[in-house]
């Protein structure tokens, strides 16, 4: 079987998903042994920029008219496209500059959100990409992962803010792993009780409008994927 050729592609970002797709590392020979990579900017400079494309890889937020010219281009040229990171996905922190998602501007096929996207959710997409299947993402809320590592509850025991309850899992509770609350950087959970998270953090002292601000920070809260 021939393999999928692939664009990996930035719009207006930090290049932070890019960059984790080459640190890789370990599995980035498998995983160029697999992809036929085609157009990859920021790893090689001989690039082939008309050819069709399998798979579309495009991270960033939509801010100029450039980007949107460049994502319906890349949109026209492949079967599947994929958003990756946040930025992507939902705008992102440039949302405050009026940043939006890829969506509103082409069809999207599948979101991998992440500031930065996961690795190890990136590749288990890509692999059930190459075996035909559809990816299948966490759509429970980071506190799952937090209670499965063991954590204390920065919220409900230490009452701190913490945006685990309506941010989507997939990061393993990096954050509070460490003691640091979430800040939310995948983006909401399919389901949000947004009213329920604001009762319970002006129990612990925080007005909703703060609750709302640092809700909308990376991604509106409520907006589905
Ligand atoms: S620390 Fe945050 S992510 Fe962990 S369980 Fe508490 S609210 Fe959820
Ligand atoms: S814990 Fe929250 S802020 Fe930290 S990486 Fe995960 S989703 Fe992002």
């Amino acid at each position: 079987m021939p393999r999928p050729t692939v664009g990996i592609f930035g719009l207006t970002s930090c290049a932070g998903c890019q960059l984790n797709i080459l640190n890789c590392e370990d599995e980035l020979l498998a995983l160029t042994g697999a992809l036929d990579i085609r157009d990859f900017l920021m790893a090689s400079s001989g690039n082939d920029t008309g050819c069709a494309l399998d798979i579309a890889l495009v991270e960033g937020s939509i801010v100029s008219k450039l980007d949107e010219i460049a994502v319906r281009k890349i949109r026209e040229r492949a079967k599947t496209l994929i958003a990756i990171g946040t930025c992507a996905v939902h705008g992102g922190i440039a949302r405050a500059s009026g940043a939006n998602p890829l969506k509103s501007a082409v069809k999207v096929d599948l979101n991998i959100p992440g500031c930065p996207i996961e690795k190890d959710e990136f590749l288990s997409a890509i692999s059930m990409l190459l075996h035909g299947d559809t990816p299948l993402l966490a759509e429970y809320p980071a506190c799952t992962e937090c209670r499965m590592q063991e954590n204390n509850c920065l919220m409900s025991e230490n009452g701190r803010f913490c945006c685990g309850p309506v941010t989507v899992a997939g990061c393993h509770a990096r954050c509070p792993s460490l003691g640091v609350p979430c800040v939310g950087c995948r983006g909401p959970t399919r389901e949000v009780n947004a009213e329920s998270l604001a009762t319970l953090l002006e129990c612990k002292g925080f007005s909703p409008s703060e609750t709302d601000r640092r809700l909308q920070t990376f991604a509106p809260v409520g907006e589905n994927a």
